[in-house]
């Protein structure tokens, strides 16, 4: 990094007043934020107006699996600009036709037809209408802890308390917990069990809602913005298998732990499931330009042979974002990707988090997969006190706010959420540049360990 100077606000530009003085920011209090005004962007790397550089750990949302302004996807969108920027839904162009194919290729099963939105939550919504035709019920299972998009559906299905400001939903709704070992809801001992408790969780929750009332379950393969929590093995069949006794839709949202993420095309292959739906987003063109969609089993898509889709959009399947899906999915499979994730992950990302683990009080536990992983944060290993309650805003948390400024002050760009910090880099970030990322989080960890108990 070149210059990470403490406080390097001196010169505020056109830029920053502009966005402080008309632009609303996502969630959060505007009085309380001063945004990095961005300038750039190359790889792994982004910078301000000041020349200060970050090594982005957090892909933007974990968004650009490819890094930032990756040849490809800049060239595809060139040429597709050049060629045809938008046409109306209805009409067939090659770049949707070739995203669509190339998802289909990937996806696994008979998850051949794809709907596209502009991005995650508008997938949701529309996974969630399919379900409810396709079954002709009303009501939706989903996880207390997790994050589905936020539009007025998605964060009904939300069950993070984002959801708080828009209660209340509509309803239908019902929110089961999902396994997380670490803070069993089930007094479970390990993961195994675990896995069978919130099992048989679900599977009374079903009963008591009466299974023949459930259109569908709606889950993230691995969870992510609320804690990167991988399930046990054994849990999505189970989950699969409930669905099919009871004929309810598995809906997969894979908006961000699909498209090579967990070292898979979607994270719910590494357990060999197939879903009826996933929902997309992210991952799939890297957001260059917002794009995602549904993937639909052809089992239920043939019921749209003979009766309308419930569904349109004016930028369904909009071509500049297709023919960056094109590229990105190309990239993907060129270079390798998807393997290299999980090898990063079992061999880079995983041991030098085990090893902070040892090295810090403040480290509860660390878990992930390919290049999606969380360190959570505590106050005392013995009770797993959290650091700052598990939902807290980071920036009005001291312990958190402290470690994320400790972050960028070592040059890395975090991705903070509650009491963690998730390590989500690129997926082809350069090794070099893994390692001294790792390293500079390693050496911020200290700065959380004031608050731990040794
Ligand atoms: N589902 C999941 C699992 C997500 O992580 C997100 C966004 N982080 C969404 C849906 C919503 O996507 P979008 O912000 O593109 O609407």
């Amino acid at each position: 990094p070149a210059s990470n100077r403490a406080g390097a606000t001196d010169a505020r530009s056109a830029a920053w007043r502009d966005d402080r003085r008309h632009v609303l920011h996502s969630w959060s209090a505007q009085a309380l934020i001063d945004p990095v005004v961005v300038a750039g962007a190359q790889g792994s790397w982004f910078w301000d107006e000041h020349g200060t550089r970050w090594l982005d750990f957090s892909s933007q949302l974990v968004n650009v699996n490819l890094g930032h302004q990756h040849p490809a996807l800049v060239e595809a969108i060139r040429a597709q600009a050049a060629t045809l920027c938008t046409i109306a839904p209805y009409h067939a162009n090659e770049a949707t036709a070739r995203a669509a194919r190339m998802i289909a290729e990937v996806a696994p099963g008979d998850l051949d037809r794809v709907f596209f939105t502009n991005g995650g939550a508008e997938a949701v919504e529309n996974a969630v209408r399919i379900a409810r035709q396709h079954t002709g019920r009303h009501k939706l299972l989903s996880m207390y802890r997790s994050y589905h998009g936020a539009t007025a559906g998605a964060i009904a299905l939300t069950g993070d308390p984002r959801r708080w400001n828009a209660e209340p939903g509509p309803p239908g709704v019902v929110r089961f917990w999902g396994p997380y070992a670490y803070r069993s809801s089930f007094h479970a001992r390990d993961e195994a069990e675990e896995g069978e408790r919130a099992l048989a969780h679900l599977q009374q929750t079903l009963e008591l809602e009466g299974p023949h009332t459930v259109a569908a379950i709606l889950l993230e393969s691995v969870v992510g913005g609320n804690g990167i929590l991988v399930p046990p093995d054994g849990y999505l069949q189970g989950v699969r298998d409930l669905c099919d006794r009871h004929g309810i839709v598995l809906i997969a949202d894979e908006v961000m732990a699909g498209f090579g993420r967990c070292g898979e095309w979607f994270a719910i292959d590494r357990w060999g499931v197939v879903p009826d739906l996933i929902t997309f987003a992210k991952g799939v063109n890297c957001g260059y330009v917002p794009l995602g969609g549904v993937i639909v089993s052809e089992r239920i898509a043939q019921a749209y042979q003979q009766r309308p889709f419930p569904g349109g959009l004016t930028y369904s399947g909009h071509p500049l974002a297709c023919a960056a899906a094109v590229a990105c999915i190309g990239v993907y499979r060129s270079e390798g990707l998807i393997e290299r994730a999980r090898r990063i992950g079992a061999q880079i990302i995983g041991p030098a988090l085990a090893a902070m683990r040892e090295r810090h009080a403040s480290v509860g536990e660390v878990r992930g997969l390919g290049a999606f992983w969380a360190i959570e944060l505590v106050r005392d290993r013995a009770t797993r006190a959290p650091l700052v309650p598990f939902n807290a805003a980071c920036a009005a948390n001291a312990p958190m706010a402290e470690l994320v400024a400790a972050c960028k002050r070592g040059g890395v760009w975090p991705f903070a959420a509650g009491n963690r910090l998730h390590i989500v880099p690129p997926l082809n970030i350069d090794e070099a540049d893994l390692r001294h990322g790792l390293a500079a989080i390693d050496e911020a960890l200290s700065v959380a360990d004031r608050y731990a108990v040794d």
